[in-house]
């Protein structure tokens, strides 16, 4: 028997009453470990309905008293870290440690917000606005909200959302990835314990269905998604015409350049662990090498092909792999025919990772380190988010060179260069058109308290992730303009009242 899992919804598992439910793998293995049920509209309309009433006592209480539940939860993560690590790992395929690194830098958001909350909830005022006449602001939450999100991040971005979405009084309704749910509902539990009062916090999980309910059901008053493009723009567009807030994020094509100047052997490290960690499958990978001159590029392929060749790909929990299989056999398949792609179009195939045998896990959906070099920027290799362990080399002549092609590609999530020249480092993040810039750093995801977000097809939205943006996203302002009669009637005024 295949262990089914549940929603969870008023403070505990409620079985799936759809009659639809979807295959959760061990993507190590390749068997399938649990099924996760898929929701009807029936259920997500239930799920909203106990939000809606949950929140408000959740919204009127103390901030402080908020995030103090929250601050709760931090320790209670922490507490439970190495058993979330291991059900996140044997889900999603990632490594033990690199499970843990999504745990923490969902955490992180966590305490920010936890702790912020009370700062960040903060109004404005303003004395005498007029004779007599004072203004403030407040920033309410919104009610009920919900967050979509990804397979491959299934601790750090349910947290993202729903840490500041909690800290500033909103109810929030999670709909993870199907393919990895186990750890949202092992939070959800967390939740509990740490002392948040049941229905202000609940997973449904589902599909297409269970999203599209969310969309359009007039109680959900904002929508935080990520995932890939098309639906990130699908469910922007959607939420917009509702008249509800939404912030969208999509896929990635993230280039690291490499100037003349830079240190090989540092750079060579870098890539290794940003192109290949996770199996690719992170929003950040680097997936393009794009080196500065023809040396600089010969210099780097050969250094790359020794070392990544001699990477380990294996299950996830075992200490002695670098990166673990890709998430479900869909997802391989698709990526080795990527890769076919890339040699149909006449890439340079210098390291082929399709084929590679694990012993003992002849069933799990692995990919060795691939590698290709002289790519066009036309190939589908280089225009299509790969989202597995495979490396683009486009080189370039030049500097500007490497800034157009940067440009000329649809997403703008995260981009790095490398370089011991300030002035360069300080011209390319001034200029390049990508939400989040490293220098000498080839994942630069931000930390807690500043915000996440890429520009292009990366984003649809107007505010980012975690940081004081989360807190407007999740907030909304109402202004106030009081006056305290003295007794003594002025008469009505016809006209419009002036400042000063
Ligand atoms: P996905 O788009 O397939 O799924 C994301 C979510 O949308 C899931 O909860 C899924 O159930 C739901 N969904 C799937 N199909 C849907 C449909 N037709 N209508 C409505 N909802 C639907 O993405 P994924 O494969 O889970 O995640 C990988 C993608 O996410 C990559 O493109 C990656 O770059 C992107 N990502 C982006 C960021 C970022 O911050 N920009 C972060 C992590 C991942």
């Amino acid at each position: 028997m295949v262990r089914q899992l549940t929603h969870w919804i008023d403070g505990e598992h409620v079985d799936g009453t759809s009659g639809r439910a979807a295959d959760v793998f061990n993507p190590s293995t390749g068997e399938v470990q649990a099924q996760v049920p898929l929701a009807s509209n029936t259920e997500v309309e239930f799920a909203i309905a106990v939000a809606k009433a949950a929140q408000k006592g959740w919204g009127a209480t103390n901030p402080q008293r908020r995030g103090r539940i929250l601050l709760r939860f931090v320790d209670l993560i922490n507490q439970n870290m190495d058993e979330l690590a291991t059900l996140l790992s044997n889900e999603h395929g990632k490594t033990f440690d690199d499970a843990k690194g999504d745990i923490q830098r969902g955490l992180e958001v966590v305490e920010f917000a936890g702790g912020g909350a009370p700062h960040q909830l903060k109004g404005e005022f303003s004395t005498e606005v007029g004779k007599g006449i004072d203004t403030h602001s407040l920033r309410q939450p919104l009610g009920v909200v919900a967050g979509i999100t990804p397979f491959n991040f299934p601790a750090m971005i349910p947290l993202w959302k729903a840490g500041p979405a909690l800290a500033a009084g909103n109810a929030f309704i999670l709909k993870p990835s199907e393919r990895d749910p186990g750890v949202p509902l092992r939070l959800a539990e967390l939740l509990k314990e740490a002392g948040l009062p049941d229905g202000v916090f609940q997973v449904i999980n589902g599909d297409k269905e269970a999203v599209d309910a969310l969309v359009n059901h007039p109680d959900i008053k904002a929508v935080g998604f990520v995932g890939s493009t098309p639906i990130a723009q699908s469910i922007y567009t959607g939420a917009a015409a509702a008249g509800k807030r939404a912030q969208c994020f999509g896929g990635a094509k993230n280039h690291l350049v490499i100037m003349p100047d830079a240190d090989l052997d540092q750079v060579t490290d870098a890539l290794l662990g940003a192109a290949f960690g996770s199996a690719g499958e992170r929003c950040m990978a680097i997936s393009v090498a794009v080196p500065v001159g023809k040396d600089t590029a010969d210099r780097l392929v050969a250094k790359l092909k020794e070392r990544a060749a001699k990477l380990t790909v294996g299950p996830s929990l075992n200490p002695s792999s670098d990166f673990g299989p890709v998430v479900t056999p869909m997802a391989k398949a698709r990526i080795e025919d990527l890769i076919q792609q890339g040699v149909d179009a006449g890439a340079e195939l210098v390291l082929d990772g399709r084929g590679v045998e694990v012993p003992g896990h002849e069933n799990g959906f692995y990919i060795g380190a691939t590698i290709f070099d002289h790519v066009g920027t036309d190939m589908p290799i280089y225009t299509e988010e790969v989202f597995g362990p495979v490396l683009s080399v486009v080189r370039v002549e030049h500097f500007d060179d490497a800034l157009a092609v940067i440009d000329g590609n649809q997403y703008g999530n995260g981009v790095s260069i490398f370089t011991r020249d300030g002035a360069a480092g300080r011209e390319f993040a001034t200029r390049v058109e990508v939400g989040m810039v490293g220098i000498n750093i080839p994942i630069p995801v931000p930390i807690a308290y500043y915000t996440f977000g890429g520009w292009k097809a990366s984003g649809f939205g107007d505010l980012n992730q975690h940081g004081p943006d989360a807190f407007r996203f999740y907030t909304r302002t109402k202004t106030v303009t009081t006056r305290w009669p003295e007794g003594v009637s002025e008469g009505a005024s016809f006209v419009m009242p002036q400042g000063s």
